[in-house]
């Protein structure tokens, strides 16, 4: 369907050039096509910004590391011990500034 949509418009924009079909037998259907088009669209960026789902199973997080959140607004700190998704949580309407320390044996 969406290869179609260029070789549709120029055939529907040949026939009324052409005078066989009378223009808003062929511009209603297109504009129908174009809202349609950009419903299709909106749904499509809608599912690609919802970063809060998981992209996998739950990782653990290593134990020679210790990652924190941090918020900015209110000043609370969060322990990470296992990872679900690979973006920040949020806090206080704000993404969380993540600190990550590796503990080194001596
Ligand atoms: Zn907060």
């Amino acid at each position: 369907m969406k290869r179609l949509f260029w070789p549709i418009v120029g055939v529907g924009v040949l026939l009324v050039v052409t005078g066989l079909v009378e223009p808003r037998y062929v511009f209603a259907p297109l504009l129908g096509l174009l809202i349609w088009r950009v419903g299709i669209a909106s749904f499509g960026s809608l599912r690609a910004g919802a970063a809060h789902v998981p992209d996998g199973p739950p990782v653990p997080v290593p134990p020679d590391e210790r990652i924190t959140y941090w918020c900015a607004g209110c000043g609370a700190e969060v322990l990470l011990l296992v990872r679900g998704a690979s973006v920040a949580p949020r806090h206080c309407g704000e993404r969380m500034t993540e600190r990550r320390e590796v503990v080194r044996e001596a």
